[in-house]
Parts: C-alpha cells; sequence; structure tokens
C-alpha cells in the first residue's frame, strides 16, 4: 500500500498501532513528489531535512503517546500566502521574494500543536489575485487530472498537490472561491469557513473583509478534523470571533433525514456546461432519495455579485498592497534615483500585470468623487446579497449549487481575457460576500472526464451542516 494516497485519518489509524511510523509517511510523500513534482509543479518551496526531522521527533513522542492526536505526524503544504516563521513566504510575487517572517500565522501554531508536519509551500496566482494559479510569478501548476489544465485557483497549488498525492492534506486561502474552485477542478475537498472563524493572523492579506483561510483535503472526514484543529479565537485577530469550536468529526453522521436543501435557480443559468448542470442536479437528487427536502429558491441578488466583489475586493487590496514599497519587505529596485523613484521602480518590476491591473482598478473606486459611485454603492449591494441568504436561511438548511460553471479549462485558454477569468467565480464569490461558509466536494465527472465540484453553502458558523450533508453524500456517491 502507497502511504502517500491515504487521507490523514486512515494514516493516523496505522500511526496509532505502530503499523507505520511517521518517517515512513514523509518519505513516501517526498518519493511522490519527486517522480510527479515535475509535471505538476505544485510547490513554491520544500523542505524535505526539516520534515523528516519533525517526523523522528514524532515517531520518539509517539512510542510514549497511549492516545497521539489524529493529526500528529500528519503531512501538510501550507499555501504560500501564509506566513511560516523563517520561512520564505512570497504570495507567488516577486516582491516578495526573499521575505522571511519573523512569526508564524496563528494556523501555523496550531497546526504544529496538533503534530502536523510542513512539508513546502504551494504556488497560488500573485496575492491570490486569480482562478487558474497562472498568475504567479514563479510557475505553473498543472490539473493532475490532465497536465494540459488548469488547477484553479488561486489556491491551486495546494490542491493540486492534495489531488496528485504530494501532500496529505493541504491549506488554502478563499476571497472569491479560491479554495473551492480549484478544489472542484481537481476532485477534492474544500472548506471556506464562516468569515470569523478561523483566525486571519499571519495570512498575507489581499481583501480582507472577504479572507479566510481553509482546509483542501482529499474527504470529508479530514476536511472535519482539519477545520476543528485551526478554528476559534484569536486575541491577535479582532475579527476572528469567540464562538466555541464544535467538535466537527462528531457531525460526521451519515443522515439528511428531513434536512431542507435549497437549488438557488440563478445558479443553474446559461453559460455552465451542461455535464455540470446534471451532475449536481443528479448529486441533490441522490440527497433527495436519503431524505433530503429539495426545493428550488431564489437569491435575487446574485447578477450583481461579481461586479459588487471586484469593486470591494480591488478596493481593499490596493490599500492592503500599499505597504510593498520597497522598505519593508522583500524586493527593492536597483536602480533608484531618489525615494519616490524607488518605490515606483520597486512596484513596477515587483508586482505582475493581474495585481497592477487591480491597483488601479481598486485605487480608482476609492478616489474622491468616484467613492460613493462605486465603493459605496458595492457595499449597499453587498448588504443586499446577505439579506437574501438570511432569508433563505430562514427557512433552508442548505444551498446547493456547481462550484465552478465549468471544469478545467485548457492553460492559456483565459489569461488574456481577465473579465471571462472573473466569471469562473460566479458561484463561489457571494458566500466571501455575505460572510458565510461553503464547502466543495467531488461529485463526478464533465467534460473530457474532469472533475466536478459540488458546492454545498449555510448560514454563518453552521460548518457542521456543510459537514453532514457532504458526509451523506459522500458515503453514498456511486460515481458516474
Ligand atoms: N478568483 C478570485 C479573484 O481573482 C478569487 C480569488 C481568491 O479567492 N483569493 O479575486
Amino acid at each position: 500500500m502507497e502511504l502517500y494516497k491515504l487521507p490523514a485519518h486512515k494514516l493516523h489509524q496505522l500511526i496509532k498501532k505502530r503499523e507505520v511510523s511517521v518517517e515512513e509517511v514523509i518519505i513516501s510523500l517526498f518519493k511522490r513528489i519527486e517522480e510527479v513534482e515535475d509535471k505538476i509543479g505544485a510547490f513554491l518551496s520544500l523542505d524535505k531535512e526539516e520534515a523528516l526531522k519533525e517526523a523522528k521527533k514524532w515517531d520518539k513522542r509517539l512510542s510514549r503517546e497511549e492516545n497521539p492526536g489524529i493529526l500528529a505526524g500528519i503531512p501538510i503544504a501550507i499555501k504560500d500566502n501564509i506566513c511560516v516563521k523563517k520561512r520564505e513566504t512570497t504570495c507567488a510575487s516577486r516582491i516578495l521574494k526573499g521575505f522571511y517572517p519573523p512569526y508564524s500565522a496563528t494556523v501555523i501554531k496550531k497546526l504544529k500543536e496538533a503534530g502536523c508536519i510542513l512539508i513546502g509551500k504551494t504556488n497560488l496566482d500573485e496575492f491570490a489575485m486569480g482562478s487558474s494559479t497562472e498568475n504567479s510569478a514563479f510557475k505553473i501548476t498543472h490539473n493532475p487530472w490532465n497536465l494540459e489544465t488548469i488547477p484553479g485557483g488561486s489556491s491551486g497549488g495546494s490542491a493540486a498537490a492534495v489531488a496528485s498525492g504530494e501532500a496529505t492534506m493541504a491549506l488554502g486561502s478563499d476571497t472569491g472561491g479560491s479554495i473551492r474552485q480549484p478544489a472542484a477542478l481537481c476532485g477534492v475537498v474544500g472548506l471556506k469557513p464562516t468569515y470569523g472563524r478561523v483566525s486571519r493572523y499571519g495570512l498575507v492579506a489581499f481583501a480582507s473583509s472577504l479572507d479566510q483561510i481553509g482546509p483542501i483535503t482529499k474527504d470529508v472526514t479530514d476536511c472535519a478534523h482539519l477545520l476543528k484543529v485551526i478554528s476559534g479565537k484569536d486575541e491577535l485577530d479582532s475579527t476572528c470571533l469567540d464562538y466555541p469550536v464544535p467538535d466537527y468529526p462528531k457531525f460526521l453522521l451519515p443522515d439528511v433525514k428531513g434536512i431542507k436543501i435549497g437549488l438557488p435557480e440563478e445558479y443553474f443559468i446559461g453559460g455552465i456546461e451542461k455535464e455540470v448542470k446534471e451532475n449536481i442536479l443528479k448529486s441533490a437528487k441522490l440527497l433527495e432519495k436519503l431524505g433530503a427536502h429539495l426545493e428550488q429558491v431564489s437569491l435575487p441578488h446574485t447578477e450583481y455579485a461579481v461586479a459588487t466583489y471586484y469593486l470591494i475586493a480591488t478596493a481593499e487590496a490596493s490599500s492592503n498592497l500599499a505597504r510593498y514599497d520597497g522598505v519593508g519587505y522583500g524586493y527593492r529596485t536597483k536602480e533608484e534615483k531618489n525615494l519616490i523613484d524607488m518605490y515606483k521602480k520597486t512596484r513596477q518590476e515587483g508586482f505582475g500585470d493581474e495585481v497592477k491591473r487591480r491597483i488601479m482598478l481598486g485605487t480608482y473606486v476609492l478616489s474622491k468623487g468616484y467613492y460613493e459611485n462605486y465603493y459605496g454603492k458595492a457595499q449597499r449591494v453587498r448588504t443586499l446579497i446577505k439579506r437574501d441568504f438570511e432569508k433563505v436561511f430562514q427557512k433552508f438548511d442548505a444551498l446547493i449549487t456547481p462550484t465552478s460553471p465549468t471544469v478545467a479549462f485548457r492553460i492559456g485558454e483565459k489569461i488574456d481575457d481577465p473579465l471571462k477569468m472573473y466569471l469562473s467565480d460566479i458561484f463561489t464569490i457571494s458566500a466571501n460576500l455575505a460572510g458565510i461558509p461553503g464547502i466543495s466536494i467531488p461529485c463526478g465527472f464533465g467534460r473530457n472526464h474532469l472533475p466536478v465540484g459540488m458546492q454545498i453553502l449555510t448560514k454563518a458558523f453552521n460548518e457542521e451542516m456543510l459537514l453532514r450533508i457532504a458526509y451523506t453524500y459522500e458515503q453514498n456517491r456511486v460515481n458516474s
């Protein structure tokens, strides 16, 4: 049996019974990485030596421990916009090349306490801006299901690493769909928690009112365990809420009897691939057969979500990215005439095209005279989108939608057409605007035998419900 293929909860059984050592798990993972990483390109950096050192430490410790935690000794990959102390954190941007954070993100501390072993940092669209991972300044990541297609984005490296067996699990970040969409396109599980569920301390900010860190895993069980570990209040992030963390794995019950699920009509419109739509409807029917109650619902402001998101996200990004001026972090131009010139050249040379496009757009929408017409209006529409969800969740426990309108597209297909690329997130961004949680789980295959993802949404702080529905579906799925 190849250890790299197993989800964390299965590895845990073997580790606990001492049938395998943590060192063997890490060796299996790195052997797999050596075999396929050339073709996939999921990682920006790897740390085999440190991982092996940690593994040995855990093996020693586990030999004394009766009941090790479920993530003790489990290898994990981290999206390279999450700070790990003294490990280069680039956000796939030239401007952060050479930035070694002097501290670790709260989620990293929590993972370490749980015993996870960090194996490397994964590729992403520069500063998490994109839907295909093609905006990385350093490399292209390929979808393990078809190397000519994109893995989705912006957490494409994390999703591809889990799908290819290069990582047992991974962390991603989701501002408008960046966990769920790559998870869908790579055939793995990805969950964006409620805004405020997981600390953002140490996550490099893109759009602070939308960003959340979340798990990317091989199955729903691993997702529940990883979510439990990273969730909870943090003094270092004032937007992280003081809500008790439920024992998420307890909600992995294969039972949806009486659960009310809505199918929003606005999510099954033109532009969506026939096979994607068929798969989602078939999957919803399966849940109905298992006892759920299905009904069509409406979220009338959905059509404004993409426009609203690209105003708010770019506005926040333009402000967050102002700090990269060649002084505090990473890269500085070699050719400076004076201070202002140094700022300008550093940013000109350090940022890629998509990041510059967003800084310009964001600066514009925040500028005097336009602020009310664009940013102010977008904030008001955001409230309307949020209210749409609040209204349906008074009657329904969850919503089911496609995660992405298409399966993985070809590398290069949309890179020159930003508007087309922006539409990849049409089904995921509303959840970020409303602050609600969402999960994407594999639900069969579409065009060219590429994976399709089903998205489940619930009201804020109801991840238990997401996990329960997802688990029931996973246990009963008959792959088409
Ligand atoms: N694709 C969206 C964007 O480009 C969302 C990215 C994300 O969730 N980080 O902004």
